[in-house]
Formats: C-alpha cells, structure tokens, sequence
C-alpha cells in the first residue's frame, strides 16, 4: 500500500518501530490452492501477550524488496491461544507486493505487525437464540473459520449456517476443515456457491447474492456476518435490510472494495431471489397498494385488510 518512500532506511525502520512495533516469526507457510490461497502459521517473538476476539485483525508491515515498505490488515484464522501463535489465510494477487511477499516467506522470516484490533465478531450474549447466517467470499472466510473454531469448541449450539462464495473448483480449499466441524457440530453447516462452476459441480452456483436468497426460509432471529468482497456486503446489506432485517443485526467486514456503492437494479435483482416473507418490508409494503389498488380496478371492490 506504501510505495515511493522517500525517507532513508534509518527513518523507515524507526517508523516500523514506532508504529509496527510488534515483532512475530513465520512458523510455516502452506499453499491451500493452485489459484494462490496460502494459510501462514507465526508466533509472536516480543514479550507482549497476543490476545484477540474472532473477527479481529492485525496490520502487517514488511519491506518488500525493490518496492518499500507496505502494510495492509490480515484477519485471524484461528481463535487465539495460550503459546502466541497465530494463523492468517492470504489470497495472493498477481499485481499484490505484500501478499505476494508473504507467500514466499520461510519458516524463521521476521513479521512486524500492529494490533490486533477491529471489532469482535463475537455475538452478544443476550443474542443466544439466534441463527448465526454467514456471507463468505474468497478468504474473507478466515475470520468466520476463527468465529466458528471459537464458538463451536465453547459448545455453542445455536443453529450455524455458512455459505462461501468461491469462483472456481480450483479454489475450494480448507473442506477437510470445514467438514470436521460439521461432523462434531449437527448445528453447523455449509455449502459452497461456484460463481463459475465446472458442468460436473453438483453444488451450489451463481455468487452468493444469486443462490443464497432462495435459501432463506426466514430471515428473522438470525444474525447475519457479511466478509470478503465489499461488493457483496454492501448489495446484501442493503438487500437483507429491504427485506426487513435491522441493520443492527448486520455485521459487515469488507476486505477490499470497501467504497463500493450498489446499484438500485442489483440490489433489486436480489431481493426478487428473495424466498422469506416473515419480517415487514419497507419495500412489501410499497408494493402493497398498487396491488390492491390493480384488484380494485378489475374487481370494482376494494379488497385487502380491513
Ligand atoms: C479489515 C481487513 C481484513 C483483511 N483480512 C485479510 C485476510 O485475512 N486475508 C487476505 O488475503 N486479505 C485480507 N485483507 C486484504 C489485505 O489487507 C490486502 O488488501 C491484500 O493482501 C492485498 O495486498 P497486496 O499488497 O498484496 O496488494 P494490493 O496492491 O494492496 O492489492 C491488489 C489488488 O487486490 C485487491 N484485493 C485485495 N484483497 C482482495 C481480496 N481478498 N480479493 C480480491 N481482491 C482483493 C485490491 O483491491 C487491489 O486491487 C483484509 C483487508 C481488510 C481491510
């Protein structure tokens, strides 16, 4: 994110001290896809303890050869544990230094970082009874595997649904994973939604926005978890909110794309996929009277609640 520094290396290493002063070490790197997914395993080095709440992120700053010095924010894989070690899912980009830099870091390579900080995704305690409905796409599924790891393990038995919208077959990764916690975990599924599938995929397609809706008996007492494309949080946001979910109950965590704003025919698009009619709608009920207003005209009697 940082490019075209300026300053010597004596100042650039004293802004990494004073701002990206925490210090960690890569423990393993593994490559997850062929399409650049890589799961990095690291353990705090400083005497500072590590303690953070699914949903949480750290900033990561390296010195990338030949570019300068980048930070960008990598959300935790894993729930947080005693030893100080962490875990981060990063999509690596053609054109992306830092992510590319990380990729092909060692076991023993340096990370400077700040944080952690963000919000927590943990529910609220008084929100016990409800669904927990999560909106994943790419590796935006990395703080809902932290959150599920978590939430699961604490015996949590609240209904847990996720879907992950991926583009390829090639990208699928982490099903060992996500299976295991399903077997142990009757209250806990997921399925994922190929935006480009293969014709032999026998699981769900189109992108999360187009096979999600349709799958939604009710969108009341459940708690909705948007993250990854900023696309897709924003047009669901503003869909599931049309429909009639309060937004308080719509926690949104954008990776990139964070400024993008929907388009009225794409989220209208959506909401039509909508299948669930529980909640009062905004939009229902502006629907309503032209209705009513088409049955009276053939009818000649007006008809609808008294
Ligand atoms: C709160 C927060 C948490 C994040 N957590 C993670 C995480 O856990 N794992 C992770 O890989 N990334 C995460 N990101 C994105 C990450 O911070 C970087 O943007 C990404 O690694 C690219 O950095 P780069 O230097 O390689 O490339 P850049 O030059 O910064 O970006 C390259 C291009 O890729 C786009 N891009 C960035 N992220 C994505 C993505 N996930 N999918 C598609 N396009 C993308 C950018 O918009 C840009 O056009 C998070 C971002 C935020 C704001």
């Amino acid at each position: 994110m940082t490019t075209d520094d300026p300053r010597s290396s004596g100042d650039r290493m004293w802004e990494q001290e004073s701002r990206f002063s925490r210090r960690a070490e890569v423990v393993s790197v593994h490559r997850l896809t062929e399409t650049g997914t890589v799961r990095i395993r690291a353990r705090v080095t400083d005497d500072r303890p590590l303690d953070y709440k699914p949903g949480q992120f750290l900033a990561i700053q390296q010195d990338v050869p030949g570019i300068g010095l980048q930070h960008s924010p990598y959300c935790m894989f894993m729930p947080a544990v005693a030893d100080r070690s962490f875990e981060m899912l990063i999509r690596v980009f053609p054109e992306g230094p830092l992510s590319h830099y990380l990729a092909s870091t060692r076991p023993g390579a340096p990370l400077y970082f700040r944080g952690p900080s963000g919000r927590s995704m943990l529910p609220k305690d008084d929100d016990r009874d409800s669904e927990l409905v999560l909106l994943a796409t790419g590796v935006g599924i990395s703080p809902f595997h932290a959150l599920l790891v978590h939430l699961l393990r604490n015996g949590d038995d609240r209904r847990i649904r996720l879907f992950w919208g991926l583009r390829l077959v090639e990208d699928i990764c982490l099903t060992e994973e996500l299976d295991a916690l399903a077997a142990a975990h009757p209250n806990f599924t997921y399925a994922i939604t190929l935006s480009q599938p293969s014709d032999d995929w026998t699981g769900l397609r189109g992108r999360l926005t187009e096979s999600v809706p349709p799958l939604l008996e009710t969108l009341g007492g459940k708690r909705y978890y948007l993250s990854g494309n900023g696309a897709m949080a924003e047009e669901m946001e503003i869909a599931l909110s049309d429909m009639g979910v309060d937004r308080r109950f719509l926690h949104q965590e954008r990776f990139f794309n964070a400024r993008h704003r929907a388009d009225q025919a794409t989220v209208d698009a959506i909401v039509a996929r909508f299948v669930a009619s529980d909640l009062f709608s905004p939009r229902a009920e502006q629907q309503a009277p032209l209705l009513f207003a088409i049955e009276r005209d053939v009818h000649g009697r007006k008809v609808g609640p008294a």
